[in-house]
């Protein structure tokens, strides 16, 4: 296979919309919850697109098997290579140089980062595992990177592929209503985000924070900072620079 895309492909060309292959046993499992609210408005005016493929189409055997039993044993059954390639190449004809991803409990864990700059390149083409997975030689011969969405194991991939293809759409351009909320949310900073409180001002005898009704704006801004690196430090240090 020549021409897999790499990280540095991932920016939109101008062709287009946002556009997302799902290659799956489940297509029916899509949009399913991306059909509504934001996501499904979007999709609905064009902001971005969704192809559903069903794997089983590239079977080619009677029973249109796309599985079969693990090398060298043990137990269940691994998706076939040859299978799943016949589908990629369908969905991804050679020039298409959208990032192909794998989900997998296996691979790196998925970042804001890695989900700002899926959301600047032209789409995605997303392999949906199921069973015990995929045949390893694929993730070579296809160039696929291999995504986690966290450090435990759903019984498929398409969850994990809506969970991603959510944190997506919402940064496309003209999807959020307030553009400016993601620049403080969670990871955008580096940090968690400061805590959020609205109306009523007294909640079953707590009050919000004096300070977020002050109206000084600089105030504010240094107690939402204290308070994020507050909660950083103390549910996730991990994300801290050394030292801090
Ligand atoms: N035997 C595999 C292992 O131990 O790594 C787990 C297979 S899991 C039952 C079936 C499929 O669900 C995987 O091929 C993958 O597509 C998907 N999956 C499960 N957990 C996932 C996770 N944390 N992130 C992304 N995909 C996941």
């Amino acid at each position: 296979m020549t021409g897999v895309p790499t990280a540095a492909d991932d920016v939109r060309d101008g062709a287009g919309p946002f556009r997302a292959s799902v290659l799956t046993l489940y297509p029916e499992m899509f949009p399913g919850p991306l059909g509504v609210s934001l996501a499904g408005r979007a999709l609905e005016a064009g902001r971005w697109a969704l192809e559903p493929v069903q794997i089983r189409d590239f079977a080619t055997d009677r029973h249109r098997h796309v599985d079969d039993t693990p090398a060298g044993g043990g137990p269940g059954m691994v998706m076939r290579a040859d299978v799943l390639a016949a589908a990629i190449d369908a969905a991804a004809p050679e020039g298409d140089r959208r990032p192909r991803i794998l989900m997998t409990p296996r691979g790196r864990p998925l970042t804001q980062a890695r989900v700002r700059a899926l959301a600047a390149g032209p789409g995605a083409v997303i392999v949906c595992g199921r069973f015990e997975g995929v045949d390893d030689r694929l993730v070579r011969r296809r160039g696929l990177e291999e995504v986690s969405i966290g450090d435990y194991v759903l019984s498929g991939g398409e969850i994990a592929a809506l969970v991603l293809l959510d944190a997506v759409v919402r940064l496309l351009p003209g999807v959020m209503g307030n553009d400016a909320s993601g620049e403080t949310e969670s990871f955008e900073t580096g940090l968690l985000e400061h805590p959020q409180y609205t109306r009523p001002p007294v909640f079953e005898g707590e009050p919000i924070p004096p300070v977020l009704l002050s109206g000084d704006h600089g105030r504010i801004a240094r107690w939402r900072r204290e308070e994020a690196e507050r909660v950083t430090r103390e549910r996730r240090p991990d994300l801290l620079p050394p030292g801090r």
